[in-house]
């Protein structure tokens, strides 16, 4: 039987799913690329309002019609270079989780105007801008901390492009980033509870936003909780046994770790995180209850993609019970896009051809063949970006300056592809 789901363009998520950012603005997902609309934001509009809000009864109809959505363009190039997208990940997941009759009826029951009765059963809510790091792939909206530093380096940049974006960096009005501390947003989820299925709390690091343990008690206490499966995006510099406490009382909890790397490169790239407290936390996390699954995403960037092996092998050497102890579906690289110049594309010709063949040969050796880490590596030999390097240059530089950081030490093999 030939179902939505064999479409190349169909995506469960406008059916299923919402996502607030940092700033209270709504999209398809946490990696869409949403237009900021004003109707479709947290700060003015209710999440059932924006469900049926004309972007997403559009983007519905889209998808129905065999066009593929321009929010969507991430998860179909990444296809494209026959990478496993997110798109692909949530279809399967929403599969299993509904069954397939119950999607298509879902589907089925979306009106002429793209219109769907039944709301959201799952939300990603990106519970503002605080956090204690300043990733170098991050900005304001992902973390209040950016306005540290962020003036530092436009005065060091010449680039006129990395300047705007610094001085963009810099401007972090705290009250853009609020949302979340508004009763009524809370009101309406904590409504909502019967029918959701999956919540996800990210931020800025969802651990450190204020009230973030008396939402946690309300949610685990609403006798819902045991229905719900409860996913936190977190850097792991912070963990505590009080949080544990609630975490048993739901159907699930997935702990996503952040960690890019291992040792000081991950250091780096996270900064100003300290990669003992994130060992010792992953070792805490690792002691959780049965309910709670713990697993890794690291993000792949110019910097960090060559020492994928090492940071494996690291992990491996751990012996960790519970962490990603599926490797193959629980330790996950996703690719970063954004900024540009930091992404696997800029590389050059001989320092992707080291990559490829070092990725190639570790995963021939690896107990768990994953096509993952092949599939980024097929995305990263996809397209040339060299033209961006001078702009990555300048910019790990000038982090190194301001900060007092030293890219050389931390990776010295691309350092010396980068700088010769
Ligand atoms: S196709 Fe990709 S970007 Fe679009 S909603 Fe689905 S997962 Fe998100």
């Amino acid at each position: 039987m030939t179902t939505i789901l064999s479409s190349k363009v169909f995506c469960a998520l406008p059916w299923t799913h919402l996502t607030a950012y940092t700033d209270g603005c709504c999209g398809l997902c946490c990696l869409a690329t949403t237009p900021k609309l004003d109707d479709a934001s947290i700060n003015r509009n209710s999440f059932g309002d924006i469900f049926n809000q004309q972007h997403w009864c559009d983007t519905r109809l889209k998808m129905l019609a065999g066009v593929a959505p321009a929010d969507c363009w991430r998860c179909f190039k990444e296809e494209q270079s026959g990478y496993k997208s997110h798109r692909i990940v949530e279809n399967n997941i929403w599969e299993k989780r509904l069954g397939r009759d119950e999607l298509q009826r879902l589907v089925n029951s979306t009106t002429a105007a793209g219109k769907v009765e039944e709301s959201f059963q799952s939300l990603d809510l990106r519970v503002g801008n605080t956090c204690n790091l300043q990733c170098v792939m991050c900005g304001p909206s992902d973390s209040g901390r950016w306005a540290k530093h962020a003036l530092d380096l436009s005065n060091v940049v010449t680039d006129r492009e990395l300047q705007a974006e610094m001085d963009f960096r810099a401007k972090c009005d705290p009250k853009n980033y609020s949302w979340h501390q508004q009763g009524r947003v809370w009101e309406e989820v904590y409504e909502a509870l019967p029918r959701i299925k999956e919540l996800v709390l990210a931020g800025g690091e969802p651990f450190l936003i204020e009230g973030h343990l008396d939402i946690l008690k309300k949610i685990a206490n609403s006798g819902f909780a045991k229905n719900i499966i409860l996913r936190y995006h977190t850097n792991c510099t912070v963990f505590s046994s009080e949080i544990v406490e609630e975490l048993v009382k739901f159907k699930k909890v997935e702990l996503c770790l952040s960690i890019d790397s291992y040792g000081e490169k991950n250091d780096w790239i996270r900064y100003p995180s300290k990669w003992d407290d994130i060992v010792k936390n992953m070792h805490l996390m690792d002691q959780t209850p049965e309910n709670v699954d713990v697993w890794i995403n690291f993000s792949l960037m110019a910097m960090n993609i060559l020492y994928v092996p090492e940071w494996i092998t690291f992990f491996d050497s751990q012996n960790f019970k519970k962490i990603s102890k599926d490797r193959k579906s629980r330790f996950n690289p996703s690719i970063v896009h954004n900024p540009d110049y930091l992404s696997i594309l800029v590389l050059p010709a001989k320092l992707k051809q080291a990559i490829t063949k070092k990725i190639q040969s570790f995963e021939e050796e690896l107990e768990w063949k994953t096509d993952k880490l092949l599939g980024v590596v097929q995305v990263m030999n996809s397209e040339d970006k060299t033209h961006l390097l001078p702009k990555t240059r300048q910019y790990i530089e000038a982090l190194d300056r301001v900060r007092g950081t030293d890219f050389r030490s931390a990776f010295p093999e691309v350092a010396r592809y980068l700088y010769g």
